[in-house]
């Protein structure tokens, strides 16, 4: 593929505080995109708006991708050719395009206060800096040169205003959305400039790196579709029009219930993270919840992610990145806003959990289970997770539901004993005692039929002595298969629970 029609996006957050779930969805679709065309993927950090920035922000993005597994060619910590990635760094860069818009008549100086500015939009609340006011206003287009030059050599403070004309309709060809039409009378001339930072606005930097950087494609969030006409019009002003890059606006991530855009107040109301990892603010020591943290497995939310937006079309929900990659399309992304249903990411952590390989899930649980004080190895956990992990969404769930693979219960659950302990009961597992005994453990299913065979010969049916042995060796009457967890507690241990458990309900 030649240079110049190679596939390159970028990712171009600003680094205001911790990265939006949304944000993150907005990172994947670019990865999928790029990678589907074999292409570039840049991380570039969009900061200058030094108001807003929030310190540590830029790392946490950094490392919320990095652990959900979206890679980048270039950018900030990855390095490339056309750096720096940072755009507080390219100032010197900025300032030379600014004045080639002046020197072509596109742009213009503007030299109001913000409290003329401000008298402006009292006198009439719907004041636009345009076409039809900019005549009255103070600026380059109506002071003589001389005064211009005067103020400019006085460093008196100003801003560059974009000079957009009138009349125009410009058209968007997106490739989600089809064809969206704006006319420039709705735009303002946008400030793309300010003399007080020596800083360009968002899209005046916004445009001249997408250029500069060869981004053949624009993939953004839906908020940022009304930028799009002005930078339309910023690439035809600078005469760009041939290298423009196409795009496509994601739709928006809706509230779980009702409408509207997703918020962080959605998930602390409704109790589910909105952010990839856990983000303390900077200012406030405020803790926000993360995937991360919270036990998801990031492919899970990859999976979960890409079909907020997208689908392949088929009955199939379950992707590796790579799958993802090879069937993505804009073709088949909607137009409409797709409802944030955090149970179904839920269901997607509990079929990567299945999924899993069982070994690698008992090294991420043996920490956990030292913290504890419980003496185990990684053979036996692996096989107590492969027993239980049907029962489970997250791996901090695996206590709730395991720890009796590991210490005999310390009590017994009053329901299950009120409804499954009978009269009979400490006759009947002093009588599965003898049979365990002879019994060497090492094969669930013939146990199992042995045990048959006793409640068959005494008519005792299966139920009322098997919920006992279950409530003597768990403590309640949930859990796997019971022969399944004496083979794996052992005989000593299932003899030993049987026992005090006659002992303790009689
Ligand atoms: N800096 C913008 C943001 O924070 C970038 C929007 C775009 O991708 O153009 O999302």
């Amino acid at each position: 593929m030649a240079e110049s029609t190679r596939v390159r996006v970028r990712f171009a957050p600003s680094p205001t505080g911790p990265l939006h779930i949304g944000g993150v969805r907005t990172a994947l679709y670019n990865y999928l995109f790029a990678k589907n065309m074999g292409g570039d993927m840049i991380l570039r950090i969009e900061d200058t708006d030094s108001k807003r920035f929030v310190p540590g922000a830029e790392g946490y993005i950094i490392e919320s991708l990095s652990w959900l597994g979206i890679k980048f060619d270039e950018g900030v910590s990855y390095g490339g050719q056309y750096g720096p990635y940072r755009q507080s760094e390219r100032r010197a860069i900025y300032k030379q395009y600014v004045d080639e818009l002046i020197a072509k008549g596109k742009a213009y100086y503007a030299f109001d206060t913000p409290s003329e500015l401000e008298s402006k939009h009292t006198q009439s609340p719907n004041f636009q800096y345009d076409a039809r006011t900019r005549g009255e206003m103070v600026n380059s287009l109506t002071l003589p040169a001389e005064e211009v030059a005067a103020r400019l050599a006085r460093g008196d403070a100003y801003t560059v205003r974009f000079k957009i004309d009138p009349d125009e309709t410009i058209e968007i060809n997106d490739m989600i959305r089809g064809q969206v039409f704006y006319k420039s009378d709705v735009l303002d001339d946008k400030v793309l400039y300010k003399s007080a930072d020596q800083l360009p606005t968002y899209h005046l930097a916004n445009v001249v790196d997408d250029h500069l950087m060869k981004v053949s494609h624009v993939i953004r969030g839906e908020e940022w579709l009304p930028s799009t006409p002005l930078h339309i019009l910023l690439y035809r002003a600078f005469g760009w029009q041939d290298t423009m890059p196409r795009f496509a606006h994601l739709p928006l991530l809706l509230k779980p219930d009702g409408k509207g855009k997703l918020s962080k107040r959605d998930g602390d109301r409704l109790n589910f993270p909105v952010f990839p990892m856990e983000w303390k603010d900077p200012v406030t020591g405020d803790i926000s919840r993360g995937y991360r943290e919270s036990g998801y497995f990031p492919e899970a939310v990859i999976n979960f992610l890409a079909l907020l937006g997208w689908n392949p079309g088929t009955e199939q929900e379950i992707f590796t990145m790579d799958e993802l990659i090879a069937q993505f399309s804009f073709a088949r992304c909607s137009k409409a806003g797709a409802k944030f249903d955090y149970e179904k990411g839920k269901w997607f952590n509990h079929q990567y959990m299945l999924l899993a390989d069982d070994r690698r899930l008992a090294e991420m649980l043996l920490p956990d289970l030292a913290a504890r004080g419980i003496k185990t190895d990684l053979d036996y956990v692996t096989r107590v997770i492969a027993l239980v992990k049907g029962r489970m969404n997250f791996l901090h769930e695996f206590w709730e539901n395991a720890s009796y693979f590991f210490q005999a219960p310390e009590q017994y659950d009053e329901k299950t004993v009120a409804k499954r302990w009978k009269e009979e009961s400490p006759r009947q597992m002093n009588e599965l005692c003898e049979i365990l005994e002879g019994d060497d453990f090492s094969d669930p299913v013939a146990m199992e039929a042995k045990a048959k065979a006793w409640c068959e010969a005494n008519e005792y049916g299966m139920g009322v002595p098997m919920n006992a042995f279950r409530l003597a060796i768990v403590g309640e009457g949930k859990g796997p298969h019971i022969f399944d967890i004496v083979t794996l507690i052992g005989k000593a241990e299932t003899l030993a629970r049987l026992r005090r458990c006659v002992k303790v309900l009689g």
